[in-house]
């Protein structure tokens, strides 16, 4: 099976990133980089189809990004099996080294 129009559909090394394409929409980007992206875009189906979906972004609001509530019985459940996890085991070496790399990896 070759299905080379599915392959070629990509964001591409030379693709520029979501938040250009954002400026982009929004304007803010100085005209040298606009022109750019105007020419990216007329070769690019990735880009060009990523443009709709950007124009229906909206900037949140102060105070909109609060996570919502969770559901009572699902706190719950969360909090009992933390709660074992806490309570329930000693942390062992191997995954304090785990954790050691994690940070070390992460940060
Ligand atoms: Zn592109």
């Amino acid at each position: 099976m070759n299905v080379p129009s599915v392959n070629s559909f990509n964001k591409t090394i030379a693709c520029p990133s979501s938040n250009v394409l954002l400026s982009f929409h929004l304007q803010t980007l100085s005209p040298e980089i606009r022109t750019l992206v105007k020419h990216h875009l007329a070769g690019c189906d990735f880009c060009c189809a990523e443009m709709p979906l950007l124009a229906h972004y909206q900037r949140p609001l102060k105070g909109e990004c609060k996570p919502p509530e969770i559901p009572i019985n699902l706190r719950i459940l969360a909090e009992s099996l933390l709660g074992k996890c806490r309570t329930g085991r000693k942390v062992s070496a191997q995954e304090k080294s785990l954790k050691l790399s994690f940070s070390i990896t992460g940060g």
